[in-house]
């Protein structure tokens, strides 16, 4: 079914479609009048991260889709699948208020039948950091983004730079497969003490939130530490330890990467970035910045 929202705002009218057959109708339609699409993929809970993206689409191409589908093949067995932030309404009403043409939230029926089994994995970019402490996460978020791409057949796709992993893997595997799709990477959009935007970060208290904008210190403090000639290991070790004292419980990892393969460097030999992830409180959280 597809239902028509038409809000306050006299020229606003978002759609939003459960259906692949209802996608495809809506965006085949467009395409017989010779409009170009843009899809911005989100588990929903949206905030000005996500708006970013849509902001890019919309300023980009004609059409804006954006999904709100919570992926449970992307969370582990011990992971916040369950209480992750869902908030549909808000969602629309935000969307449509920025313009966004269509809204895909299929049911999990929809995206995956009784008797699916296809996976999709991104070895090598996919098996480090992230890959090492979310074991799974890459192949689901592979699955997922490969399913809504080749769903929708876009003219370009936005994701966000704050998932920088993501990001990697999402076009490795675009170029592997060959699926005809630009892939955007945007910004990462910070609160005013640095801390990137996340839908998680409704879970920590005041005082977490007050120290969680640490991990973005301390990777700003190996970048420039790195910069001035110290050795990465080192920084790395004191940025870690820099952490724990700050609130931060367990550090999964801090680590340079260069920016061509996404391989981790031990002496600064090619632009680069420092990515780091850990937790405070019950949260995890992740960061990356670029090395310059
Ligand atoms: P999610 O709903 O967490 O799956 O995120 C959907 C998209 O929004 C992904 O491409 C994320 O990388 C992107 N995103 C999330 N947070 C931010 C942020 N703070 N700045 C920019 N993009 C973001």
């Amino acid at each position: 079914m597809c239902i028509v929202i038409a809000t306050s705002r006299m020229s606003s009218k978002i759609e939003i479609v459960s259906t692949v057959e209802e996608l495809r109708r809506k965006i085949s339609s467009w395409r017989k009048k010779g409009f170009s699409v843009g899809l911005v993929p989100t588990m929903g809970a949206l905030h000005d991260g996500h708006f970013s993206l849509v902001k890019k689409s919309i300023n980009t191409t004609d059409k804006t889709i954006t999904t709100l589908f919570v992926n449970p093949k992307q969370f582990g067995a011990n992971e916040d699948l369950t209480i992750y932030p869902r908030d549909e309404v808000g969602d629309v009403a935000a969307l449509d208020a920025k313009g966004v043409h269509l809204v895909f939230a299929p049911s999990l029926k929809e995206m995956y039948s009784a008797d699916f089994v296809t996976e999709i994995s991104v070895p090598g970019i996919g098996d480090t950091m992230e890959g090492v402490f979310r074991p799974g996460f890459f192949t689901g978020v592979a699955t997922v983004v490969a399913k809504l791409l080749i769903q929708t057949l876009p003219d370009r796709a936005f994701f966000g730079e704050k998932d920088l992993q993501q990001l990697y893997v999402i076009k490795r595997m675009v170029t592997d497969l060959n699926i005809p799709v630009e892939i955007v990477g945007c910004p990462t959009i910070r609160e005013s003490d640095g801390l990137a935007l996340s839908s998680r970060n409704i879970y920590l208290s005041a005082s977490e939130r007050t120290n969680a904008a640490s991990l973005y210190k301390v990777l700003n403090e190996i970048s420039h530490g790195i910069l001035n000639g110290d050795h990465i290991n080192e920084s790395v070790a004191e940025a870690k330890s820099k952490l724990l004292n700050s609130g931060f419980f367990k550090v999964d990892y801090l680590t340079v990467c260069g920016t061509k393969n996404f391989m981790e460097l031990n002496f600064l030999k090619e632009p680069a970035y420092v990515l780091g992830a850990a937790w405070i409180g019950e949260t995890r959280l992740i960061d990356n910045i670029k090395i310059c």
